[in-house]
This record gives structure tokens, C-alpha cells and sequence, in this order.
């Protein structure tokens, strides 16, 4: 099995990517906000708790969020996963090389889209207009940046010093271009 963790500021084009990722190289894709916000749809026990705290930009708890990725690593074992918003604090991220230890896990690589924080709220507040995402309005994407540089930067640090290799990518360009570039890191 090989982990590859898509990372990057909110609206720096990490879903994006990732879907084409999946698609150019058949691997399985773990989204934890999409995931979540399907249960939110289907108004779950799990979706009722995790809406009041996405809704308000909050990180839902570590808890519930290692025990969604627990079950989709069991259901998915001996495959190549993407990671898409997961790990998201230094505890999610030692938990998750913890159970990669004990799944065997043999390679985890790190893509780690960066764009300016003023880029990510121009981009967010449009996709806003389109998509009525309730957690995208100005104050609460904010919050949201905020707690990606507060707790979520600072795990590419925590990678680094674990000896994991992170791929730089500039998330200012095309879909297509970027897709292209990240293709060619992965096989480098
Ligand atoms: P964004 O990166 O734009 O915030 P996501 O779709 O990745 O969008 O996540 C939406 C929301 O889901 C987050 O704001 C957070 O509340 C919750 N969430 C997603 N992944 C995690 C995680 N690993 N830990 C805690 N909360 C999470």
C-alpha cells in the first residue's frame, strides 16, 4: 500500500486534483469534507454533529475523523489512497503514520499545493456565488485560513522531520498544467 496526502490552503485546487489524480492513475480517493458533507445530506447522527461545526469553519473532532478514515482504510486495503483534507493537526498526522505503520504502508508522499492567502478568498468567495456552500462566506472561510496556517501548515514541518518527501507545487496556473507537473513529480 502507498499513501499520497493532498495539501493545501482552502480553494488552492486540492479537489480538483485529486479527482484527476484518480482518474490518471486508478488509485482510491478519500475526501474527509466530502464525505462528511454527504452525511450532512443524508441528515445522519453523524452528519447533524459534523454541520454545526463545519458550518461554523470549525475542525470537526479528531475522534470522528480517525475513526471515518480507520473504516476506509479496512475497506480498502492493498490499494494506493489518496488523502484529500486529512490530516489536518499534528495529532491526525501522527495517528495517520501509526496506522499506516500497521497497515504495512510502504510510501507516503505529500503533495503540498501552495497559493497566497488573498488568492484563496477571491477563489473561495466566487466558488460561493456557484456552489452555496454554507461554509463559504467571508467570515467563515477565515476562520478556516486561520486554522490551516495555525494547525495544518505546520504538518509539512512534522513530514519533513519524519523523513517523508514533500512535492512544492505552485497552484497558480492551469488545471491542466498543474495536473501535468504533479504527474511528473509522482514518477520522479
Ligand atoms: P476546506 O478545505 O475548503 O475547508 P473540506 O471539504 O476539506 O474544505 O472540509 C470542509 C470541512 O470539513 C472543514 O472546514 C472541517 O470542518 C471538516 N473537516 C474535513 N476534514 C477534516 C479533518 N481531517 N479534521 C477535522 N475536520 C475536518
Amino acid at each position: 500500500m502507498e499513501a499520497i496526502i493532498i495539501f493545501g490552503p482552502q480553494g488552492c485546487g486540492k479537489g480538483t486534483q485529486a479527482e484527476l489524480l484518480v482518474k490518471n492513475l486508478g488509485i482510491k480517493h478519500i475526501s474527509t469534507g466530502q464525505l462528511l458533507r454527504d452525511e450532512i445530506s443524508k441528515e445522519t447522527d453523524l452528519g447533524k454533529i459534523a454541520g454545526e461545526i463545519i458550518n461554523k469553519g470549525g475542525l470537526v473532532s479528531d475522534e470522528i475523523i480517525l475513526g471515518i478514515i480507520k473504516d476506509f482504510l479496512e475497506k480498502n486495503r492493498g490499494n494506493t489512497i489518496l488523502f484529500d483534507g486529512f490530516p489536518r493537526n499534528i495529532n491526525q498526522s501522527i495517528e495517520l503514520l501509526n496506522i499506516l505503520d500497521e497497515t504495512g504502508a510502504k510510501k507516503i508522499k505529500v503533495i503540498n499545493i501552495d497559493i497566497p492567502r488573498e488568492e484563496s478568498m477571491t477563489r473561495l468567495l466566487k466558488r460561493a456565488q456557484i456552489e452555496k456552500r454554507e461554509d463559504d462566506n467571508e467570515e467563515t472561510i477565515n476562520k478556516r485560513l486561520d486554522i490551516y496556517y495555525e494547525q495544518t501548515q505546520p504538518i509539512l514541518n512534522f513530514f519533513k522531520q519524519e523523513g517523508i518527501k514533500i512535492i512544492d507545487i505552485n497552484g497558480i496556473g492551469s488545471i491542466e498544467s498543474i495536473q501535468e507537473t504533479i504527474l511528473n513529480k509522482l514518477k520522479e
